[in-house]
């Protein structure tokens, strides 16, 4: 028996996201959209057929924990008259009737999931048909069903309470709750298995917050999940992406069946590995690593699951995906175009489940003959992994290794004065954050180009017209600082990634991201290096058109790192100062190429945050000591920014400070000067763009609107501290919406100076 907590519902072929726009577009009826889903589960079962169970419910029309909400009819009462498919996706779309729910990063994945939005007003009512219909869905085709469920801690936590009190909303949610498992059991019998989804558990979240009662005495957790079991429910509460100790104690004293533990992002679970021998509890193993696509060395899993086998019996062990296979690819069979050396080395969703079945045969009773060849040349493949000069580029790691430049020369008190004199930029200085509107024309000439329907000379024309007409428009409205707009890039990650080595580019590699929304993020098998300059050239073109500065614009080595899948057999903290000497090598060239500004995007710093407060510290320094890495080799004269696309520096405001970035732009235009606070309370000292205005809604901010936005910035920071600009870059806004806000942001400016 082996185990996954879930399966990718996007499909093979991204079924689920064509079908889903279909719908959505009105090209085919619920019926059409409904048999798509039903096949896909079907297909997606087919797979799994061996584990010991199929998992039911963990399929979703948008998202899980949108899903859950519904079916609690934890519904706003803005979408209150709409019901069915049409209120499920107002919530997560929005509709004539109100705006959609917010949405926001689940856990530290890139997946985002719908924020249920709690109110004492609601009538919450539980209605687990849809549950029922996939369960049976599952009888009929003859699997053993196990219902992947989020747990109702996770679930309240994640929720954003809208009015009333939380005591009296979590209470209401947990009845409601209740009444959803009551129906299951009634429909389906007692004794079905469920899997709830615990992960905020290893934030060592205390559940007792809540308030809610318990009348048996005990903690809220030994209370509803004791509850669960005598229901009738094989209760299995799985936490992941960390270790869950804190609370791995308190459920061993519940009367669950089993408890699923992710070994490979929290291998501190270890230490819970006496208390889950001590009990009675079926240990769910996550040993195979849900949220990365390189195949499992066998060997060294066997070794971990027979060190887990020391401690807990092995008839009570159940070897596991670390978390749900919803954070990679569906399968590596229609990847024709990777090196088949390299392609050897990748496991994705199908593959993984291969993987745990084999592990678990070998585990168990030393494995069939089948297994055992399997065995082998899974060595065979992580020795070559291993020993192949993919992987090891030895100019590379010498480079790290030997590498002494780690900072910038001077200090910025002396930078910033050798700058305001080299690039005579007035106070209120105003630029934009890199990307001008991406038009369907734009994007047709650079697939065209890909696609071998147009040449280099035709391909590179357009992208050059596309760059004199944002320099023109620059010029124009009056804007200081320049930028070429990005036309040569369909992504800020994958446009770096395809120029650097040691990166490879699946072909349908698709993860879900929100919704219908799929991203292919670009995979670090190797050494990473940068055999020639990757922006310079448009760089140059650019700053030829123009006596104005030209900001050249580049992607910072965090995010980089932070928006692929990184390979497993180096630290993430090398990779990344791989890719950080790659970056510093593309600056040098700028700045010897005559480009005077420097923008290093971290779009992703933030999101790269441990879930563990004491996994903070090594992240932040050796994310902090690649940013610096990478522009180290600027000279005092070239000036530095960051963008970074977020609004919370709180708590990570020392460390920003410590990037030492001659100016950071930022994202406040939704909060007023709320979050600038936090830059002067620390007496930060580096200039700063506080977004004047935001991007991400079609609105044009008026002159009046623009200027009472960098009033209030005064307020808090001196003119000669502020650039203004706006909160992100523009790809994906129009020219109509583009060019008078930035016509209204110059104008407002000018009013100040
Ligand atoms: N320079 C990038 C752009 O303007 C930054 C994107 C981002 O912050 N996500 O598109
Ligand atoms: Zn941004």
């Amino acid at each position: 028996m082996s185990n996954i907590i879930g399966f990718p519902r996007i499909g093979q072929n991204r079924e689920l996201k064509k079908a889903l726009e279909a719908f959505w577009a009105n090209k085919i009826p619920q019926s059409e959209l409904e048999s798509v889903a039903k096949a896909l589960r079907a297909k997606h079962w087919a797979l799994q057929k061996d584990l010991e169970y199929v998992c039911v419910n963990d399929f979703s029309y948008y998202d899980n924990v949108l899903d859950l909400a519904y079916a609690l009819n934890a519904k706003p009462a803005r979408f209150a008259s709409l019901s069915g498919l049409e209120g499920y996706f107002a919530m997560a779309r929005g509709s004539k009737e109100g705006v959609a729910c917010e949405m926001t990063k689940w856990f530290n994945t890139n997946y985002h999931y719908v924020v249920p939005e709690l109110s004492i007003d609601d009538a919450y009512k539980a209605d687990a048909s849809n549950i029922i219909a996939q369960y049976n869905e599952a009888k009929v085709l003859g699997y053993k069903p196990k219902i992947a469920l989020i747990g109702v801690f996770t679930f309240l936590a994640l929720s954003k309470i809208t009015k009333g009190a939380p005591e009296e909303i979590f209470k209401k949610v947990k009845s409601a709750y209740f009444d959803l498992i009551d129906e299951l059991i009634t429909k389906l019998g007692k004794g079905i298995v469920i899997e709830f989804s615990e992960p905020i558990f290893v934030k060592g979240f205390d559940a007792g917050i809540f308030g809610l009662e318990c009348s048996k005495g005990g903690s809220t957790i030994e209370c509803i999940y004791n509850n669960m079991t005598e229901k009738g429910v094989k209760a299995i509460v799985s936490t992941f992406f960390e270790h869950s100790n804190e609370l791995t104690e308190v459920l061993l004293k519940t009367s669950i069946h089993g408890i699923g533990l992710d070994f490979i992002h929290g291998a501190k679970n270890k230490d819970a590995l006496e208390s889950i021998a001590k009990s009675d509890k079926v240990l769910y193993a996550g040993v195979i690593d849900g949220r990365n696509i390189w195949v499992a060395d066998l060997e060294s899993k066997l070794a971990l699951l027979d060190s887990i086998a020391h401690v807990v019996p092995k008839d009570r062990i159940v070897p596991s995906s670390s978390c749900s296979l919803l954070h990679v690819p569906f399968g590596k069979a229609d990847e024709g175009k990777i090196e088949g050396e390299i392609l050897s080395w990748l496991s994705f969703a199908s593959e993984k489940i291969t993987e745990l079945l084999v592990l678990e045969d070998l585990f168990k009773s030393g494995g069939s003959a089948e297994s055992k060849k399997f065995l082998e040349s899974n060595k065979q493949i992580n020795a070559t992994r291993k020993s192949s000069t993919k992987t090891n580029n030895k100019a590379v790691r010498d480079r790290v290794k030997a590498n002494t430049l780690t900072k910038r020369a001077q200090d910025f008190k002396a930078r910033i004065k050798i700058q305001r004199e080299e690039l005579g930029y007035p106070d209120l200085a105003t630029t934009t954050i890199g990307s001008f509107p991406q038009t369907p024309e734009l994007r047709a000439l650079r697939q065209n180009y890909k696609k071998g329907a147009i040449n280099k000379a035709e391909y590179e024309k357009g992208i050059k017209e596309y760059i004199t007409d944002c320099v023109r428009f620059q010029e124009e409205i009056g804007l200081d600082v320049l930028v070429h707009g990005e036309p040569e890039r369909n992504d800020m990650v994958e446009y770096f990634g395809e120029q650097l080595e040691g990166f490879v580019f699946s072909q349908n590699g698709w993860v879900q991201s929100y919704g219908s929304r799929c991203v292919k993020p670009p995979i670090i098998f190797g050494d990473v290096s940068r055999p020639k300059p990757m922006t310079l050239e448009w760089s140059q073109f650019a700053q030829s058109l123009t006596s104005k500065i030209m900001k050249g614009m580049l992607t910072g080595p965090v995010t980089i790192l932070n928006w692929s899948f990184v390979r497993d057999d180096l630290s993430r903290a090398e990779v990344c100062e791989q890719i950080a000497l790659g970056i510093a090598d593309e600056i040098d060239d700028l700045q010897k190429g005559g480009i005077r500004i420097i923008q290093v995007d971290e779009a992703a710093f933030k999101e790269g945050y441990p879930l563990r407060s004491e996994n903070i510290k090594n992240y932040e320094a050796y994310a902090l000591k690649c940013f610096k890495l990478s522009t180290a080799v600027a000279e005092s004269k070239t000036q530095i920014h960051t963008h970074m696309c977020y609004s919370e520096f709180n708590d990570i405001i020392k460390t920003i400070e410590a990037m030492d970035a001659d100016v950071i732009s930022i994202e406040t235009a939704r909060s007023g000067n709320e979050l600038l606070k936090v830059f002067k309370s620390v007496g930060y000292t580096n200039e700063v763009g506080p977004g004047v205005y935001d991007i991400h809604s079609p609105r044009i901010p008026s002159v009046e609107e623009i200027k009472t936005q960098i009033k209030a910035l005064l307020e808090v920071l001196p003119k000669e501290q502020l650039w203004i600009n706006p909160d992100c870059g523009l790809k994906t806004r129009k020219w109509e919406e583009v060019k008078p806000s930035l016509k209204n942001m110059v104008e407002a400016t000018r009013a100040f100076r």
